[in-house]
């Protein structure tokens, strides 16, 4: 049953259990996965309720209160697992609809194929309705009948964000099909929108081709732009008014943490600390404490806030930790 207002009401942000105030969030990491599966990342899925429920339990002891789960459909979503984990943590946790790139779909035809007019329809209701508590059932069943998740206290389980994803260089058809239809279904409700991309390539030209459908570039957010650690990029992307997404902190194989820190520092000192978005998307059981491995969710909040406060203030990392995405997670066009 769908349950509560149809859309969030002003100044509140929706997460899994419900809508809150954006005020109210505290800190914010804006991009991890405690529910993921893909044939790109072979042997680290992410499918136990019990240990990424307790990995949630690390992030919030780092400092977070609040997280984006960013795993798209199709990738081994658990939208009544994220409740549960979310209601006997205390985190708050937004859920994600939407798509990603074609290499991670590979079996998976239909999500290929999907139009623009199905990612607007399945993108509308799983923000408004419900998240399908199976979502291969997209594949198989005309959308009414696709059974939706619940949490803990009965409710529809339902997503906060938008999803889009682009590749390196390049947006294939089925790409820019589902770019059109988050657009649709931001222009229906107002939900923030993220982009996938592949080293923050073509960042400019997929906020443009947003604009294009009637995107407003402050609703935006680019992932993984850090990857390419370059601040004159990254204040082209800010002064578009779109915000820019660091979430590559800990990996060592690329380049220190120093790297993203002296980016991001350059980033603040040429005026654009409120367009920053702070995550650490590690995404990989063989990366999670829980499971077993390394560094873990809390990485963020133990080894790499501190450096950062360190070098920015508290007044400057607590923008970028509460009130940026705090302001970006609302729902307004
Ligand atoms: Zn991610």
């Amino acid at each position: 049953m769908p349950t509560g207002e149809l859309l969030p009401a002003a100044g509140r942000v929706r997460t899994v259990l419900g809508d809150a105030p954006s005020i109210d969030l505290g800190r914010v990491n804006y991009h991890e996965h405690l529910f993921q599966a893909s044939p790109l990342l072979p042997g680290d899925d992410l499918n136990d309720e019990t240990l990424s429920g307790a990995e949630l339990g690390r992030l919030a002891e780092s400092g977070f209160e609040c997280m984006v789960d960013a795993t798209p459909v199709g990738l081994g979503r658990r939208p009544d697992a994220l409740a549960r984990v979310s209601a006997a943590s205390g985190v708050r946790v937004i859920a994600t609809t939407g798509r990603h790139r074609d290499a991670h779909y590979p079996e998976q035809q239909w999500i290929l194929d999907a139009s623009a007019d199905e990612w607007a329809a399945i993108t509308l209701r799983e923000l408004t309705v419900g998240q399908a508590l199976d979502d291969t059932a997209y594949g198989r069943l005309p959308l009414d009948d696709v059974a939706t998740a619940q949490a803990p206290d009965g409710a529809d389980v339902r997503a906060g964000m938008l999803k889009a994803a682009i590749d390196y260089w390049a947006i294939s058809r089925g790409e820019r099909a589902a770019l059109e239809g988050v657009a649709a279904s931001h222009a229906a409700t107002g939900a923030p929108i993220m982009v996938h991309t592949e080293s923050c390539s073509a960042a400019l030209e997929v906020i443009t081709l947003l604009e294009s459908y009637g995107v407003r570039p402050a609703r935006v957010v680019i992932a993984h732009a850090d990857r390419t650690p370059d601040p004159h990029l990254h204040a082209e992307i800010a002064a578009t008014g779109a915000s820019v997404g660091y979430d590559g902190a800990g990996r060592l194989r690329l380049w220190p943490d120093a790297v993203l820190i002296d980016s991001l520092a350059a980033l603040v000192e040429s005026g654009h600390a409120d367009r920053v978005l702070l995550g650490a998307d590690v995404a990989r059981a063989s990366r999670y404490e829980s499971y077993g491995g390394m560094p873990g969710l809390a990485y963020l909040g133990r080894r790499f806030v501190p450096r950062l406060q360190q070098r920015l203030g508290d007044r400057v990392v607590q923008g970028i930790l509460v009130d940026n995405p705090g302001r970006f997670l609302e729902w307004q066009n």
